[in-house]
């Protein structure tokens, strides 16, 4: 009998014993009342306790790996609730310009070098272009005929909202000065009416319709190395916020493989063209990719387009470069009448997540009214609605989002000065609209839910970097330059941090398993260089990733940790 007691504490010892236990470090809970702790184990894959290094000392076992946090952060994994996982990837496997600096010329040493190291590809295609690097904000067509002579050539703006081509892709589409425009885009012209070379919006399509799409085979690939680059920041769990039927079976694939180590809530796209007959594929698309992590219960609706090139939806005329009022006041893309009568009110009903692209003051004010459209015909329910951007924002509109629990999925990388904020969008809004701009704070203190997104590949997916630009309201690259935009608008940082953690796992449905450390949960993870916490460490964007776990395995490991 008394032999055995110690047997059977051996045995429960080792079936309690974790997997992982680490030790010494700033574990920051993340909770609504965030704590500190020293220590968190792991076992099968879940965060079996946190607590202080002596608390879980008795779940060190013989197998237990222990590892020394020496100070550092350890946090909930990083999630990112608007992020374009295909377009990211589609880039890095083509012409890619992002991470260039914003420079004419070396934008063409670029696409020089790519036309000469694929001299079969049938089109030079890619994108990350920004708009300060060409005067007025369009680049020409001559240049690119200059570049690749006689090759055609797709390049997207690195916010997606307009395209550079070559002379030859446009003689392909056949577009001329008697071109007319389409109803939801322009086509920039030289003097003479002929297509200048930037199509911005909806006229990229006259384009990009005649690129060979990739194969599944080929998304799968891109899907792959947009998850590899993001885990290498902490992610482990996003919204992709624009996905059709061309990116589907790639997720599907990967998921069904056991390849998707990222969390995946996937936006279906809302074809402006069509209807709600949409609603057939959107179920179909559910019902079908649910699979290991991934999910498809989101619809995204993009109610404008940006202000730099005078598209988004505004509630006054932009100004022009004189400071007087102009005729135009941006492009609504969804009917706003339509959107709240029909299309919100049935794609909540179905049980979809309405993730809104709103930019202007209008298209925000479009967004709250059709959520609140949907509440008054369907009731209050738990759909978890967001809009993603909210870069002008009418005060009158501020309270409404906490009131109709309405996310705020916010991209504090823009919300800073730069030449885009300073030359392309301020004059033209006027002092007094410029000032509702990013009001990250104004809405926190308004009851409205603060969501972190990147919205790579528009911007970086560096969560540290748009953490700093949150608390700081200046650009990592501009510190000490450039005195911070709108400072007090700047939030806490715990409050930025929480963002990208606990705001944006309740964006992605996914707080009852992530977002916080707590027991239970599952283990993923994000272990950081420093404590992040501790002002006298340096910038926040400095801080670098060392490791990131997915429930509990290593999907990034930083090569000088030794895992
Ligand atoms: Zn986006």
């Amino acid at each position: 009998m008394t032999t055995g007691a110690p047997a059977r504490r051996a045995a429960a010892a080792a079936r309690d014993a974790a997997d992982l236990l680490f030790v010494n470090g700033a574990v920051r809970t993340m909770g609504p009342a965030p704590t500190t702790v020293s220590a968190l184990a792991v076992r099968d894959g879940r965060i079996a306790a946190v607590g202080s290094d002596h608390e879980l000392s008795m779940l060190a076992g013989p197998s237990t790996r222990v590892f020394d946090l020496e100070g550092r952060s350890l946090l909930p994994g990083f999630q990112d609730a608007h992020v374009h996982p295909t377009l990211g990837g589609w880039a890095i496997l083509t012409c890619d310009l992002h991470g260039l600096p914003w420079d004419r010329e070396a934008y063409l040493v670029r696409i020089r070098d790519y036309g000469a190291a694929n001299p079969d590809e049938a089109w030079i295609v890619g994108g990350g272009w920004g708009m300060p690097a060409f005067p007025g904000g369009t680049p020409s067509r001559h240049d690119l005929d200059a570049a690749v002579p006689g090759r055609p050539v797709f390049l997207e703006n690195r916010d997606g909202h307009g395209a550079w081509v070559s002379s030859r892709a446009l003689e392909m589409a056949g577009l001329s000065a008697a071109t007319p425009d389409p109803a939801d885009g322009r086509i920039e012209r030289d003097l003479d009416g002929s297509p200048q070379g930037t199509l911005h919006e909806g006229a990229a399509n006259l384009v990009r319709r005649l690129i060979p799409p990739f194969t599944p085979a080929r998304w799968e690939d891109a899907i792959l190395a947009a998850q590899a680059y993001l885990h290498g920041f902490g992610i482990t769990a996003i919204t992709d916020a624009w996905v059709t039927a061309e990116h589907l079976p790639a997720y599907r694939a990967l998921a069904g493989r056991g390849e998707l180590t990222l969390r995946t809530q996937l936006s279906l796209w809302w074809d402006r063209v069509g209807g709600l007959e949409q609603l057939e594929w959107f179920e179909e698309a559910r019902r079908t990719a649910t699979i290991g992590r991934l999910r498809a219960s989101t619809v995204k609706l993009m109610l404008d387009g940006v202000l730099e090139n005078f598209t988004g939806a505004l509630l006054e005329p932009y100004l022009d470069a004189a400071g007087r009022a102009t005729a135009n006041s941006g492009i609504e893309f969804i009917d706003p009448e339509r959107l709240t009568r029909a299309i919100a009110p049935a794609l909540d009903a179905a049980g979809f997540q309405l993730h809104f692209h709103a930019i202007g003051d209008r298209a925000v004010r479009s967004a709250l009214d059709a959520v609140e459209a949907a509440r008054r015909v369907n009731g209050p329910g738990d759909r978890r609605p967001h809009v993603a951007h909210i870069q002008v924002v009418h005060p009158d509109d501020l309270p409404r989002f906490g009131a109709l629990a309405v996310g705020v999925t916010m991209q504090p990388l823009w919300a800073a000065y730069e030449a885009q904020m300073r030359d392309l969008t301020i004059p033209f809004l006027g002092p007094e609209r410029s000032a509702w701009q990013y009001p990250f704070r104004s809405l926190e203190r308004a009851g409205a839910r603060l969501v972190g997104g990147s919205d790579w590949s528009i911007s970086t997916p560096n969560v540290l970097h748009e953490v700093e630009v949150a608390v700081n309201r200046v650009a990592p690259e501009s510190r000490g330059v450039e005195p911070p935009f709108l400072p007090d608008e700047r939030l806490e940082l715990a409050s930025a941090l929480g963002a990208f953690t606990a705001g944006a796992a309740w964006a992605n449905r996914l707080e009852h398993e992530t977002g916080t450390l707590e027991r239970g949960k599952l283990a993923d993870l994000v272990l950081l260089d420093r404590d992040v916490f501790d002002r006298g460490a340096g910038e926040i964007g400095d801080a670098r990733v060392l490791l990131t776990l997915s429930e509990g395995v290593a999907v990034h490991a930083d090569p000088s940790l030794g895992w």
